[in-house]
């Protein structure tokens, strides 16, 4: 069921035309009235699942995190959870959008490096699979700006076999992976203790 216009104003006149989110009022930006939890998930129409959003937040593209003090009479938690899951619905709306500038970074660093046969240079073959493979990191946070590095370490390691070459690359990059995997865990520790 829609909100009605009543409900909107009222809402609109409750948050003070500021959005809940980042405190950005009108008329700078546009505002709407937004189910803190989404009403396919069972949110309700009522007051206290309904905030006033300007449009950016609204989409996930603000990565302002919701003031503690302007969301007093809204639930917090659920107002976080509303704000994770529009972000992780804005990423997975540009991921495909990623994908291929993700695999060009790669093949750009790979491409730079040449050998040279019968008077002619040639670029290291890649596994078949290179592909699938650079998505799982890229799904597990690896960013595209660290393989430039990755690939001339690689490439300027001594004793590694050309066939080889990729899979190495990709060792070093699952031990990046695993420091921002730890990383990630002391943000998380950090964040439980405040
Ligand atoms: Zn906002």
């Amino acid at each position: 069921m829609a909100v009605s216009k009543r409900l909107r104003f009222e809402i609109l006149r409750r948050d003070n035309h500021t959005c809940r989110y980042c405190g950005a009022s009108a008329p700078s930006v546009p505002l709407r009235v937004d189910h803190v939890t989404p009403v396919t998930l069972g949110g309700t129409d009522t007051p206290d699942n309904l905030v006033t959003s300007c449009e950016p937040c609204n989409s996930g593209k603000s990565s302002v995190p919701p003031d503690a003090a302007l969301v007093a009479d809204v639930d917090a938690t659920a107002l976080r959870w509303a704000t994770a899951m529009k972000q992780a619905a804005a990423e997975m709306e540009t991921r495909d959008a990623g994908r291929d500038e993700y695999h060009q970074t790669f093949r750009d660093a790979w491409n730079s490096w040449h050998y040279e046969h019968a008077g002619e240079h040639h670029t290291y073959e890649l596994a078949p699979e290179w592909q699938s493979t650079l998505d799982r990191f890229r799904a597990a946070g690896l960013p595209a700006s660290a393989w430039p590095a990755i690939v001339d370490a690689a490439m300027t390691s001594t004793g590694v076999k050309v066939s080889n070459l990729f899979r190495y690359a990709c060792g070093i990059a699952w031990r990046q992976v695993t420091e921002l995997q730890q990383r990630a865990r002391e943000l998380l520790t950090a964040r439980a203790d405040e």
